[in-house]
């Protein structure tokens, strides 16, 4: 595989860097996250350089969901504290994301495990809710994508006659007062 300079990742990869793999094959590579949110906790990564989440290869894209699927059984099958799987993809520096080689987190999740999501799970209007749906589909639209099963032509769904539920069970944390959101995504185990 072609390494990129100075990307830790491609050099995992390329073995130039040392880590506990546990899978790969043509597309991807899965290996131990050298801080882990909880004992367990992977990254699958494309072989091929790739930033975020839009720019790597479909099929490679797809593969690493396949790869995520098997390793998350595989974390529930083993002897490793797992009830529960959290998925994470941070793209982009306002996403979180720090090391800018696509990467996706497969790690155990059990209560207590200290993990947090620091976000506010808040109701929207449904006003505010068709307004965000019509900002998505206005490109998908331009685009030709997204409605194969619904058809097209502006509709977004029936009006609702209960208000939107408040979101819980997301988070381990109490509800937050607004301000500026605490801490980056994967809060479990501080970086150095
Ligand atoms: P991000 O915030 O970009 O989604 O997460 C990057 C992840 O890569 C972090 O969880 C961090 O612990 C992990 N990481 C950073 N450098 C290395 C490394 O050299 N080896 C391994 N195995 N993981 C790393
Ligand atoms: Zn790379």
């Amino acid at each position: 595989m072609t390494e990129k300079p100075d990307c830790i990742f491609c050099g995992i990869v390329d073995r130039h860097a040392g880590s506990d793999i546990v899978w790969e094959d043509k597309l991807v590579l899965a290996f131990m996250d050298i801080n882990p949110v909880t004992d367990g906790h992977v990254l699958v990564i494309p072989k091929v350089h790739s930033v975020g989440l839009t720019d790597i290869a479909p099929e490679t894209a797809g593969r690493m969901m396949t790869v995520a699927q098997r390793l998350a059984q595989a974390m529930k099958d083993s002897d490793l504290r797992c009830d529960g799987v959290n998925l994470f993809f941070a793209d982009g520096e306002a996403a979180f994301q720090e090391v800018f080689h696509s990467h996706l987190h497969v790690f155990p999740r059990f209560p207590d495990d200290g993990f947090t999501i620091g976000a506010h799970w808040d109701g929207r209007s449904n006003e505010s809710l068709t307004a965000s749906a019509l900002a998505i589909r206005a490109v998908l639209d331009r685009d030709g994508d997204g409605l194969e099963l619904t058809g097209r032509g502006g509709e977004t769904r029936p009006e609702r006659d209960v208000p939107p539920r408040p979101r819980s069970g997301h988070s381990t944390s109490p509800p937050r007062p607004a301000g500026p959101p605490a801490g980056r995504g994967l809060a479990a185990n501080p970086r150095p």
